[in-house]
């Protein structure tokens, strides 16, 4: 291992992101206040409130535990030499360059998965189940995660191959990054496509909504949208978590609005149709083309800088591996491109929050009035616990959704 320029950087940026996340969680930790903001004062009672609070707590600490425990095993494996190890021990195979690095990698992601194992398994058993959300069976718990693997394995390891193939070939050369971008655009867009259709429903089942009075609610309030209906389905959330939600996947014919079995058990006919609206609204205001655009570039931009540091020397010093290759210079790199990435996604965290009070307005626009999804909102936080007064630094870097307070004072000013 040589202690050059790239080691001293990705060990600042690997220790400095750390020592960020620790410093903003105990940040959200102090911001817990003792008394209950005034605007929830109709939905969560003092106990709930401390409920919640005891909850953000719990999940904060053992959130840090498991960062703290992947920092020195990565440190460990990074400084003794496990990558160079790992190498020899895959090209000890004796397989071409491609088989190679999908051994290294299928190798990577199964030790990190079995690391993560314990730590997902009491988060769910211990921590959900504390809190009364878990409703996960370990029958179901085992099928998830082997189904997971499965689809990682079908999906992304051909699409790696193929990326290791046009980096490989002397054909591409220099153009090998555009050709990736347009693959992995393609392949992007293949899984939007497939997603709501073959994905969704390997892991929960969608029932069209019945005949009543959510459905034609929910009609009329689509055509008064002029959205073309094409599903809206309830789906068996219940199997999981108490939890509730709303989602949007899909596009084109094949869209699908899934509202969880919890939300339509807890919520009334005109909150759920806000909540519908709210999902509309992403879709009329162009968030989710929008977004896959902003995608599409991002991966053009990482493709076009891989390639910069494509088998470079100082790069696998730094790492302390002799050889050079490419699948490991799609692992290097993407270490030096974590100060980069983190920029992306805090960017990306600030243009969703934006869209999320756009289509807030849009649902209080067509449904007349806030009123309804205001009350869902606080209904939401209740039976979630969320957090209400998450700190406003902590927000900044990673939530995807504006806190539930500003949502709905933004409501209250419309
Ligand atoms: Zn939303």
């Amino acid at each position: 291992m040589e202690l050059n320029g790239y080691f001293i950087f990705i060990a600042i940026t690997v220790i400095g992101f750390y020592l960020l996340d620790v410093f903003s969680n105990l940040l959200n930790l102090k911001a817990l206040k003792p008394e209950l903001p005034s605007e929830f004062g109709d939905v969560f009672d003092a106990e709930k409130y401390a409920q919640s609070q005891a909850y953000t707590r719990t999940t904060t600490k053992f959130g840090l535990l498991e960062s703290t425990f992947s920092l020195i095993v990565f440190l460990l494996f990074w400084w003794l030499g496990g990558f160079q190890w790992l190498d020899q021990w895959v090209r000890g195979f004796g397989q071409g360059p491609i088989v190679t690095g999908l051994l290294f990698v299928t190798v990577l992601i199964l030790a990190s998965q079995l690391l993560s194992l314990p730590f997902n398994l009491y988060d769910t058993f211990v921590i959900e189940e504390t809190f009364g959300f878990n409703k996960m069976t370990p029958k179901t718990f085992a099928a998830d995660l082997v189904k997971n693997l499965i689809l990682s394995a079908v999906l992304g390891l051909p699409l790696f191959a193929l990326l290791l193939y046009l980096f490989e070939n002397p054909t591409f050369q220099s153009s090998a990054w555009v050709v990736a971008w347009v693959v992995t655009t393609l392949f992007q867009l293949f899984l939007l496509f497939i997603y709501p259709k073959w994905i969704l429903p390997m892991f929960n089942k969608f029932e069209p909504l019945e005949d009543g009075e959510l459905k034609s609610a929910i009609e009329s309030m689509a055509a008064r949208c002029e959205f073309p209906l094409t599903g809206v389905f309830e789906m068996d959330g219940s199997k999981r978590s108490t939890k509730s939600n709303a989602y949007f996947a899909g596009f084109g014919k094949n869209k699908k609005i899934a509202l969880f079995d919890t939300l339509i058990k807890k919520h009334t006919v005109p909150e759920l149709v806000a909540v519908l609206a709210h999902e509309i609204g992403h879709f009329k205001k162009k968030h989710i083309v929008k977004s896959l655009v902003l995608g599409i570039l991002q991966m053009g931009l990482i493709f076009y800088l891989l390639g910069l540091f494509m088998n470079n020397r100082g790069l696998f010093d730094a790492f302390g591996v002799e050889q050079t290759s490419v699948y490991l210079s799609f692992i290097f790199f993407s270490f030096l491109l974590s100060p980069l990435s983190k920029l992306i996604s805090v960017g990306m965290a600030i243009f969703s929050r934006k869209n999320e009070f756009e289509a807030d307005a849009y649902a209080a626009e067509v449904t007349g009035t806030s009123d309804h999804l205001i009350s869902a909102l606080k209904a939401l936080s209740k039976d979630n616990l969320s957090n209400l007064t998450p700190h406003p630094f902590y927000v900044f870097i990673n939530y995807s959704h504006p806190p539930m307070l500003e949502r709905i004072t933004a409501l209250r000013a419309l």
